[in-house]
Formats: structure tokens, C-alpha cells, sequence
């Protein structure tokens, strides 16, 4: 069956000095033997003390972002071989935020995949309508169009490395929820077209992460649906307190 995956994406927040506060207080808070996987996204400067800090812990680390191209006169940015180096096993690829203000299209997403996949990091690849899609009634249109892009070309071996991310766009950082019904919708129809584009046997094995204003409050009734195999947390993620708390709820889910 698919493990619960609870997965933080820190965004611009916390210096390197907050992460040593939040990774103490994590680790004292007693991750050890929980069921669910983890994995905390932080800024690149705070990789480093976190990977430290959470060394023999069962969180794994992963950068936000990386660059397509291996190396060169790329200002600002990081490459997959970097992230790994610096003690990554996974990235963020293609949110809503990197799509919005970065300008990221599909084919960016897939060939950011592609990089991440040569280098030994499992993608986690964001997708979601905005508000005025749902509005429109395109949901699935969307979510096909940019799940179809990010995968395009890859061999049902690599896909089954990958993890995705649902993340509706108006729910991200608003406080408004997709309800578990809305969010459990959209899950199985992402799993349908993987089913489409990779099998049966892999979209069963898929882990799809539900992200948007996940908080302690609705984390059970999100991870209690079918198709909700994890959450990708922002806002609650950075104080250990609220993630150790939406772990804790994670590991009493049996499904
Ligand atoms: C996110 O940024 O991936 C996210 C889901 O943010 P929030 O939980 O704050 O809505």
C-alpha cells in the first residue's frame, strides 16, 4: 500500500538560525517509529542545518526548486547535482508560486523533472487550477493538460519514482481548504490518468500529495479519503509544534 507522506514546503520563511530552533524541537518532540514518511522543503541556506541537525531522523530534505540545465551563467540558481550534494532527496517541481511569479510552464516542469530523476532526487511535481478554472468548470482540464506535460516522454519506470502534488491554486496560502469530497474528486481523477499514461499497476502505486491550507484541524479528514496519499503543507509546517501535530494525526490513519 501507499506509506502517508507528510511533506513541508517552508517557501521564503526561516534563517538558518529559526531551522536550528524548529529541528531541535522537532527531534525532541520524538519522530522515531511514526508511520508516516516526512520530508521538510527549506530555503537553500538552511539545507545544510537541517540536514545536520536531522541526520539519523526519518526526515528526508529537499530543496523548493533546481535548474534544468546542469551547470553555467544561470544567476540565482541551483542545480539538481547542488541540492543532492547538499543532502537533498527530493524537489519541489513546477508550484503554483514558481508557475505564477517564475513564469514556469509545463515543459520547464518536465524537463526540471528530467534533471531531477538523472540526479537521484524524487520530484514532487506540483499541479492545480486557479479559482477562476474551477469556476470555468476546467478542473480536470487543467490538471490533464499540466500532468500530461511534466510526464511526457518518461518511461513507466521513472514515473514510478516520481510523487505528485494536487495543490488548487485558490487554496494555497488563503486559509480556504478544498473540502476532502472536492480534493478526493480531483485525486482520483489524477490517478485515472496516470492509470491513462502509465498503467494500472503504477497509478496504484503513485503517491499524490494534497496541498492548500492543510492544517492540523483538517488533516485527518483529508488523509482519511482514498486517494489522498500524503499532504504538502506550507503555512502549518513552520512551527514544529503544528507539523509534529499533523504527524502525530497522520500516524493514526489506517487505510
Ligand atoms: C504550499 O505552498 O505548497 C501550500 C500548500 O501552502 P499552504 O499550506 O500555506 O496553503
Amino acid at each position: 500500500m501507499r506509506n502517508l507522506l507528510i511533506a513541508g514546503n517552508w517557501k521564503m520563511n526561516h534563517t538558518a538560525a529559526a531551522t536550528e530552533t524548529f529541528c531541535r524541537e522537532l527531534r525532541a518532540r520524538g519522530l522515531e517509529g511514526k508511520r508516516p514518511d516526512i520530508l521538510l522543503c527549506p530555503p537553500f541556506t538552511s539545507i545544510g542545518t537541517m540536514v545536520s541537525l536531522l541526520k539519523g531522523s526519518p526526515v528526508h530534505v529537499g530543496g523548493q526548486n533546481l535548474h534544468q540545465q546542469d551547470k553555467g551563467a544561470f544567476t540565482g540558481e541551483i542545480s539538481a547535482a547542488m541540492l543532492r550534494e547538499a543532502g537533498c532527496s527530493h524537489v519541489l517541481i513546477g508550484h503554483s508560486e514558481r508557475r505564477q511569479y517564475f513564469h514556469e510552464d509545463d515543459a520547464g516542469v518536465n524537463a526540471k523533472t528530467r534533471k531531477a530523476l538523472e540526479n537521484g532526487l524524487t520530484p514532487v511535481i506540483c499541479i492545480g487550477e486557479t479559482r477562476e478554472e474551477r469556476e470555468k468548470g476546467v478542473t480536470n482540464a487543467v490538471i490533464k493538460t499540466q500532468l500530461s506535460g511534466a510526464l511526457a516522454g518518461f518511461a513507466v519506470g521513472e514515473i514510478r519514482k516520481m510523487l505528485i502534488a494536487y495543490e488548487p491554486v485558490w487554496a494555497i496560502g488563503t486559509g480556504l481548504t478544498a473540502t476532502p469530497e472536492q480534493a478526493q474528486e480531483v485525486h482520483r481523477y489524477i490517478r485515472k490518468l496516470l492509470s491513462e499514461i502509465a498503467g494500472a499497476e503504477t497509478a496504484q502505486l503513485l503517491r499524490i500529495l494534497y496541498g492548500g491550507s492543510a492544517k492540523p484541524d483538517n488533516a485527518a479528514e483529508l488523509l482519511s479519503e482514498a486517494d489522498i496519499d500524503g499532504l504538502l503543507i506550507g503555512g502549518a509546517s513552520l512551527k514544529a509544534e503544528d507539523f509534529f501535530r499533523i504527524i502525530e494525526i497522520a500516524d493514526t490513519i489506517n487505510k
